[in-house]
């Protein structure tokens, strides 16, 4: 049994769930067949990453029951506004061909185009229509989410972050904490790149599980959902192996001082691309 997060103190989020940014668009359905049948049920696609056709194939063919699957998408950069976010869910929908998703999220906050207020509006309409089940933010810094919590109605149940023990992202996770938000890490392997630090390294020698087990079994005990991406079956499998054992306070202490502020992907103060 994967262990769930509570969104908005009703909707349950597994905490272990499975990416698809960067599988191509013509091998998603048959990458989410596999990760189902491994046994994942929480899938994170988004609009931009052009497979949320190939998601919606996949659950449409599973055994598993929809009710069973968590689905999130996310509203991308060139659709922030009111009416567009409201649009680009419209056709999120469509390729999904679901009448509802699970969470929804603004993927970046975009600070300099002064949307977001308006574009959460959107997503509080979504929710309410009860379209999304949950919803929430990707990339959003301290200050963006204060920005919505001044404007006031219902507050982001998540934000999705890079997160890995290169970036660990203390401050933000502890105002999370304080208010009320999951955290749900993105690149949790950090695309890889932490796979062969001799910290990792060292720490699956003892435990017996590979670097990659390792890393994710940290997010689990840090308490934050985790959302791995592979293409690889091997590595699906291996990847939702993390039930069966546990780090111990050392080896977290030792994953804790692997922080270095070391990004692999886009600053959200500054990310603007559409
Ligand atoms: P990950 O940290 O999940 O790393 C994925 C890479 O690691 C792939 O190259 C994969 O290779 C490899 N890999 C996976 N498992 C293992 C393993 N056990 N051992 C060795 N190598 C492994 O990075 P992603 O950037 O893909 O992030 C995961 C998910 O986060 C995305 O799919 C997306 O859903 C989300 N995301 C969200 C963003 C946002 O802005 N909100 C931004 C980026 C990602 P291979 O596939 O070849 O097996």
């Amino acid at each position: 049994m994967i262990p769930t997060k509570l969104l908005h103190q009703e909707v349950e989020i597994p905490q272990l769930g499975f990416g698809v940014f960067q599988v191509p668009p013509e091998e998603t359905k048959l990458t989410v067949e596999t990760a189902i049948s491994t046994g994942y049920r929480h899938i994170d696609t988004a609009t931009v990453y052009r497979n949320e056709r190939g998601v919606g194939e996949a659950v449409a063919a599973s055994e598993v029951a929809r009710d069973d699957l968590f689905i999130t998408t996310k509203v991308w950069n060139d659709s922030q506004g009111h009416d567009p976010a409201l649009a680009a869910f419209g056709a999120s929908l469509e390729r999904l061909g679901m009448d509802r998703v699970d969470l929804y999220l603004i993927h970046w906050p975009r600070p300099a185009s002064g949307l977001q207020v308006e574009t959460w509006a959107a997503l509080q309409k979504i929710h309410d229509e009860g379209r999304s089940r949950a919803i929430g933010v990707s990339n959003y810094r301290i200050e963006d989410l204060e920005l919505l919590a001044d404007a006031g109605g219902t507050q982001p149940s998540i934000n999705q972050i890079e997160l890995h023990p290169y970036l660990q992202q203390k401050e933000l996770r502890k105002w999370h904490e304080d208010n009320g938000i999951v955290t749900e890490a993105w690149s949790p392997l950090a695309k890889g790149e932490v796979l062969a630090d001799p910290v990792i390294t060292r720490i699956a020698e003892t435990v017996d599980r590979t670097p990659g087990q390792v890393v994710l079994r940290w997010h689990l005990q840090l308490g934050n959902v985790v959302i791995p991406k592979s293409v690889t079956p091997s590595r699906i499998q291996e990847n939702f192996e993390l039930f069966d054992f546990e780090l111990s306070d050392e080896h977290m202490t030792e994953i804790e001082a692997m922080d270095h502020g070391h990004r692999t992907g886009p600053d959200p103060g500054t990310f603007e691309s559409s």
